[in-house]
């Protein structure tokens, strides 16, 4: 890893922290963004800096066995024991989105999952978006359930009475289910009030996510 991958990678985590921010989906310092750098450190963004002021010189490089920090002028994200067990159980996951949008929230404390309602969730994440058990944020436990809730399929996790996990293959994936999972949820709860929503089923949303990964976009 040389000083201009660790920029570049500082650089993207910056953009897509700011995205979030803007788009109104992390509020406040509420809301946290991590990807991987190399096979055995991240880099995440800052506890408790104000986003509207971030820098990419702000994020902090950590370790990803021991969770020290290795390079960066801050303390880390009180959210680094969540990022770190979700990279420690799942080695396909290469970035990590937290985030406390409304409208998943809303299920968050409902504490109920988010059923595929739209074709776009079938399609990145190919299936509902389960709860973890409430634990107090920042704590082992909270990373505990959330590890283990996710599993080793899902792409996204409601933390109970907190806000949403979305993991990708790069922070713009990650980023992009953390929108489409906002949006079903948002559609969910409008179409509620009309009657109601019908659901995809199991097969459908199969056949989505097949079809999107396979078939989408410019594939020849
Ligand atoms: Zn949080």
């Amino acid at each position: 890893m040389n000083d201009n991958d660790l920029e570049k990678t500082q650089k993207t985590l910056l953009k897509n922290t700011l995205a979030m921010y803007r788009e109104g989906l992390i509020f406040g310092s509420w809301g946290n963004l991590s990807c991987k750098l190399g096979e055995d450190k991240i880099i995440i963004t800052p506890s408790a800096l104000p986003y509207d002021n971030l820098q990419y010189t702000d994020m902090v490089v950590v370790d990803l066995e021991t969770g020290t920090v290795v390079e960066g002028k801050w303390k880390p994200s009180s959210e680094l024991p969540l990022h770190l067990a979700i990279y420690k159980s799942r080695r396909d996951v290469q970035a990590i989105v937290h985030t406390h949008s409304i409208f998943s929230s809303a299920f968050a404390v409902a504490r109920q999952e988010i059923p595929v309602a739209l074709e776009e969730l079938a399609q990145l994440a190919g299936g509902n978006i389960p709860v973890a058990k409430y634990a107090l944020p920042g704590s082992d436990k909270l990373a505990d359930n959330a590890a283990k809730t996710l599993g080793t399929e899902s792409f996204g996790v409601l933390l109970a009475n907190h806000g949403l996990i979305t993991v990708g293959e790069d922070l713009e994936a990650a980023a992009q289910r953390s929108r489409v999972i906002e949006r079903n949820a948002q559609v969910l709860l409008w179409s509620n009030l009309l009657g109601t929503p019908g659901l995809l089923e199991k097969e459908e949303v199969k056949e989505l996510r097949r079809k999107f990964l396979y078939f989408y976009g410019q594939h020849k």
